[in-house]
């Protein structure tokens, strides 16, 4: 290679000018060897070449059309509000480019299903953008959990409640048509960490949702129960409105116990404590970058084969399991998490 000239093999079309690209997902793709982002799509050209200039991409564009026509780019990030999300994708798989999209995946369970079968059909990698998988705390607390060292698992907690900071108070408590509301902003990695950690989806749940005083016409507070398949239950609680609980979970098995603080984060931060009858002890965690780590899964996808480190059927089960959340505590009562088949070879 010349010295001076950047090799380049995959060149990022970013489609939305997002807070999340922005602090994670520009850095996370340019930590790849070989992956640059080369082109923003905002709605409004003028933030769009602000935010390109900001963040030294060269491309901005108002159309999705024109960033997929655009030869440079061989990869898409999907980081607009929530509604946007599926027709952005088809058109995207529709082009041949591989989808990295951001949760909630749809507001629609079928729309998701939909999305992931364009992707299957075009040969593209797709991925869904849940964190927390990524973790290496998370990455710690589900091998123990697969060793065997606490037993059989019979129940878990989950604390998600946090403030949404200012900037993002938007649409994510004023729009509904939008998918805002904490259950598809928070219940839903919640659902996705459970089902990782768990290595089970749930069957059913029960909740309730509440307004805490910040959204309107939407949620700002959820608790909920899930119960796994093989009789666990997994309680959550995740909010808009509470500066001071810390985050975390807990595992609870018939030989010993996981708790685990300040897990339910962005930030490469934690710790895991496991307690057993031969005592307690601190897990040795080497922290990594999440989106970092997310994004190198997807380009070993990309260039050899294998899946993104949370898959499309990942973001549509996750999605199935807030959407009945959500339905739950509309109707208040439990609701089976309806999982769609999706066709095998499609
Ligand atoms: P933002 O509110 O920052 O961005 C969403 C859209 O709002 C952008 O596409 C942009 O539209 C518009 N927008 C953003 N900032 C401004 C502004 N200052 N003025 C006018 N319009 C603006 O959303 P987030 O980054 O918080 O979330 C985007 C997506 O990412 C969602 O799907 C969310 O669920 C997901 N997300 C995932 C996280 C994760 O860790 N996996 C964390 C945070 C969010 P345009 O592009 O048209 O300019």
């Amino acid at each position: 290679m010349l010295s001076g000239v950047r090799f380049m093999k995959t060149g990022w079309g970013f489609i939305g000018a997002s807070t999340i690209a922005k602090q994670w997902m520009i850095d996370a793709v340019r930590a790849q060897r070989g992956h640059d982002v080369v082109a923003v799509m905002s709605s409004d050209l003028a933030r769009g070449q602000a935010y390109a200039d900001a963040n030294q991409i060269g491309k901005a564009y108002d159309l999705v059309e024109a960033l997929l026509a655009d030869e440079e780019v061989n990869a898409v990030y999907v980081s607009t509000t929530n509604e946007l999300h599926k027709d952005q994708v088809l058109a995207a798989a529709a082009a041949g480019k591989h989808v990295l999209c951001e949760k909630p995946l749809a507001v629609e369970l079928n729309d998701a299903v939909e999305m992931v079968i364009a992707c299957r059909k075009a040969g593209v990698v797709m991925g869904t953008n849940h964190h927390l998988r990524n973790a290496a705390t998370h990455q710690a607390i589900r091998q123990q959990i697969e060793s065997g060292v606490i037993g059989n698992v019979v129940g878990m907690r989950i604390f998600h409640a946090v403030e949404l900071p200012g900037n993002l108070q938007t649409w994510r408590i004023n729009k509904p048509q939008a998918g805002g509301g904490v259950i598809l902003d928070i219940v839903v990695h919640d659902a996705d960490t459970v089902r990782y950690l768990l290595g089970e989806d749930p069957v059913d749940v029960m909740a309730y949702a509440q307004n805490g005083g910040m959204a309107s016409g939407l949620e700002d507070g959820s608790m909920t129960i899930m119960r796994m398949p093989n009789g666990a239950l997994v309680q959550s609680h995740e909010s808009f409105v509470v500066p001071h609980a810390g985050t975390g979970l807990e595992v609870h098995g018939t030989k010993g116990s996981i708790f685990a603080r300040g897990v339910m984060t962005q930030k490469p931060v934690g710790e895991v404590e496991v307690v057993t009858d031969q005592g307690r002890r601190f897990l040795d965690i080497d922290h990594h970058n999440l989106y970092v780590h997310s994004l190198a899964k997807f380009a070993t996808a990309i260039e050899d084969g294998g899946e993104a480190a949370v898959t499309g059927v990942d973001g549509i089960k996750s999605l199935a399991v807030a959407l009945a959340v959500s339905k739950s505590a509309a109707e208040g009562r439990r609701v089976e998490v309806n999982y769609p088949d999706i066709p095998p070879g499609t």
